[in-house]
């Protein structure tokens, strides 16, 4: 059996497919097409798929149970049968009661859905209370690994750490007072004792505990826990080496209490927490924990330094006996294979590397630095000067700050609703109608040379005129065009802004089986022409309403895409803005009178440590003012924020200055509308009543009771009624009866 750690691993791969396998067989699965035994064999295809690409490319470390149907968090929570109440009460199969906390169910909303740290991925919040009942039930790990096993590949199963997952969970409604999840650490570690214990029987050498949480702030106390934590675990007699993988960003404090507790091997993220090098080297060398360097970035889709790589390892191997190579992070966040893309520039190629290239890069350097086989190939090359645009450079140093300022909000206000005169409570949707069959077909048809433009444009405004149809029949108050023409509200804006480059296949999970395919910012970021104001016109002319523009943000740009990393990302984020503020003065021109520009990853890309948030959040706020503030004082700018935990972020939403902000609130219950007015924020608001990441739909009464509590915290003429979010990937049966319950709701209250 084998002690050692292997020179070379990677956290985690896409689990998606090369095709995108697994969004269709798990979609075809909820919609009755296939069975539970054909979901599970397409599934155990693609995990075999994946152990033998890794295994092939000379990787001698790999990783087993990064496989999920749905999430990795969910799937820790079935593995510690953290499974609530709820959800057992349905009688489902075990299956089933998976995709019922994941999606909810008639009976039974889904688990709440939220940010994975820094990325555009999401995790089902875990619900934990004081009486949780906690046990060992390992059956998916223990299933990957005998399948492996089986394929002749050893594997080392990775689960979330128990003090991330409980970091990262919820307490269960109706929880005392002051009690946290994380209270329950050590019960949680006695599960986890069992569960080293079976993955041992089963013959395991290593197993891999994720505890990215580490890298955000953590009090003493929390710290004292992981390290005690740790120290329990490792006291096991039965199990694998333990290796603790943290990923996101520097550990600081939290890693010399992993070194204390002797963990066999602690991952570093050496390309976002560089830092913990100096860490390292204030403590003698490390003997007995292998220290797993994340060399490659498994969060951006660059081409690996290899040479600053090397120099990287060369320090670590004078502070650590033993030193594996790895990624920073798991590949989960990188599109699979660079070689499906068939449309990209062979110079922008040539600086690239997707989760396929990067286990390359991960063997490579492994190989010289501890074979001393092989030469690192030649560094990147500089950028082309053709990615350069010397006007945007000026253009940008020319904005003073009366540039990103708006006249005083009641002026606003007072000009605004003049000229729209709406109603108390307006009712309104967050920008998309449900993205069909018919109109991803269209698309598909397009890519195939089988539909022109002419055509492809014809069968949007047909679209259109029956978005703008159904909004006038339902009684809605402020229209939208229903965005049937974007794929997707970045990679749209990416396909037409110079400096961006769009993927053929370069997919990622979101959450669950959706996945988007995020833009590739390369060079200065230019605007050639007018990007919605076609189609945002023509649903004008349809409606004497007003219609809302609707144009993404470039914090949220930048956060779904993959961005160059040869700039600040400040002047990356002001170049975006730019293009948007001509965008909003051409659409203001054309006559719309509301503006709405996205945000929803205002939250996402905050950075984990509070040391460095004000200067994101700065240069976050200042991009979107400039974006916005080129505009009368009568055209209404609106904003859109998605999750509901916002904490930190308070300030800022209310320093955007946006006259309207609609804001997740369903699954939070409206507690965000104290938490911005304590912030300050006193400008108008629409709370979501209606939760769209489920197919349920919510009774009017659910809708009256939210919109009554609201009304409580905000004054009706500030007060806006709409859902939670877009409505792209819902279905047209439910979007119209939750509609139909929404404004007749939005009446009720009115009237009352
Ligand atoms: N306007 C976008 C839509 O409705 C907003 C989506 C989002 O917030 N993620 O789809
Ligand atoms: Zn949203």
């Amino acid at each position: 059996m084998s002690t050692t750690f292997g020179r070379s691993t990677v956290l985690g791969y896409p689990r998606i497919g090369p095709r995108r396998e697994l969004k269709r067989a798990v979609e075809d699965y909820w919609a009755g097409r296939i069975g539970e035994a054909d979901l599970h064999a397409t599934a155990a295809e693609l995990r075999e798929g994946v152990w033998r690409t890794l295994r092939d490319a000379g990787l001698d470390a790999i990783p087993s149970n990064t496989f999920s149907y749905y999430d990795q968090v969910l799937d820790t929570a079935v593995a510690v049968d953290a499974v609530p109440e709820r959800f057992r009460h349905l009688g489902l199969s075990a299956l089933d009661t998976y995709f019922a906390m994941a999606r909810g169910v008639d009976a039974e909303p889904a688990l709440e859905l939220t940010k994975w740290f820094a990325t555009n991925y999401h995790y089902l919040v875990p619900e934990i209370g004081p009486d949780t009942v906690l046990a060992a039930n390992p059956a998916k790990a223990l299933g990957e690994l005998a399948e492996a096993t089986e394929l002749g590949i050893t594997t080392r199963p990775v689960l979330v750490g128990p003090a991330t997952f409980l970091l990262l969970a919820k307490a269960t409604d109706g929880s005392p007072e002051g009690f946290r999840p994380f209270d329950r650490l050590e019960d949680l570690v006695e599960v986890y004792t069992e569960i080293l214990g079976a993955l041992a029987d089963a013959g395991a050498e290593w197993v891999q505990l994720d505890e990215p949480a580490f890298v955000a702030d953590r009090t003493p106390a929390e710290i004292d826990a992981l390290r005690a934590a740790y120290t329990r675990l490792v006291a096991v007699e039965r199990r694998p080496r333990i290796f603790v993988a943290s990923y996101f960003g520097a550990l600081d404090d939290a890693l010399p209490a992993l070194l204390d507790a002797r963990v066999d091997a602690l991952g570093l993220d050496l390309v976002a927490g560089s830092r913990d090098l100096d860490r390292l080297a204030g403590r003698g060398t490390v003997s007995g924990t292998t220290i797993v360097a994340g060399l490659v970035d498994g969060h951006n889709i660059w081409r690996t330094d290899l040479g600053a790589a090397s120099a990287i390892y060369a320090t670590l191997s004078g502070l650590a006996d033993d030193v594996a190579v790895s990624t920073s992070c798991s590949l989960l966040h990188v599109p699979v294979d660079l070689t499906a893309e068939t449309d990209l520039d062979p110079a922008l190629v040539e600086r690239l590397a997707f989760a396929r290239q990067k286990v390359d890069e991960v063997v490579a350097l492994s190989r010289v630095l501890t074979d001393g086989v092989g030469a690192l190939p030649s560094a990147l090359p500089p950028m082309p000067d053709a990615w350069r645009d010397q006007t945007v450079h000026a253009r940008l140093d020319a904005m003073r700050p009366e540039h990103s300022r708006r006249g005083a909000y009641t002026d606003r206000a007072a000009a605004q609703q003049e000229r729209l005169q709406l109603p108390p409570l307006p009712t309104t949707t967050i920008g998309s109608f449900p993205q069909t069959d018919a109109l991803r077909h269209a698309r598909a048809e397009v890519r195939a040379g089988r539909l022109d433009a002419a055509g492809y444009d014809e069968r949007m405004r047909a679209e259109i005129a029956d978005v703008i149809a159904l909004q006038e029949r339902l009684g809605l108050d402020v229209l939208v065009h229903g965005e049937p023409e974007r794929n997707d509200m970045v990679q749209y804006f990416g396909e037409q802004l110079g400096g961006f480059a769009a993927t053929v296949n370069g997919w990622v999970q979101s959450y669950g089986s959706r996945c988007v395919r995020p833009p590739i910012i390369y060079g200065d970021v230019t605007r050639p022409a007018a990007m919605t104001v076609a189609w945002s016109t023509y649903a004008q002319s349809l409606t004497s309403k007003p219609v809302k523009g609707m144009l993404t943000g470039p914090v949220t740009i930048l956060a779904w895409s993959f961005v160059r990393v040869d700039q600040p990302l400040a002047d990356t984020a002001n170049q975006v803005a730019l293009a948007l503020r001509d965008e909003c003065r051409d659409l203001e021109a054309a006559g719309i009178r509301i503006i709405q520009v996205d945000e929803p990853a205002l939250r996402e890309t905050l950075p984990l440590r509070r040391a460095d948030q004000k200067a994101y959040l700065d240069w976050a706020v200042g991009s979107f003012r400039l974006a916005t503030s080129g505009v009368a004082d009568s055209t209404q700018i609106h904003t859109h924020l998605c999750y509901s935990e916002f904490g930190e972020v308070l300030p800022a939403i209310d320093a955007l200055d946006a006259d309207v902000t609609s804001i997740e609130a369903s699954r939070s219950k409206m507690e965000i509308l104290d938490d911005l007015a304590a912030a300050g924020y006193s400008r108008g608001i629409g709370p979501g009543v209606w939760d769209i990441h489920s197919p349920r739909v919510p009774a009017q009464d659910e809708v009256t009771d939210a919109l009554r509590s609201a009304v409580s915290v905000v004054p009706a003429e500030r007060l806006w009624v709409n859902p939670d979010c877009g409505l792209k990937t819902r279905g047209y049966a439910e979007v119209e009866a939750s509609l139909e319950h929404l404004v007749a709701a939005a009446a009720e209250v009115r009237g009352s």
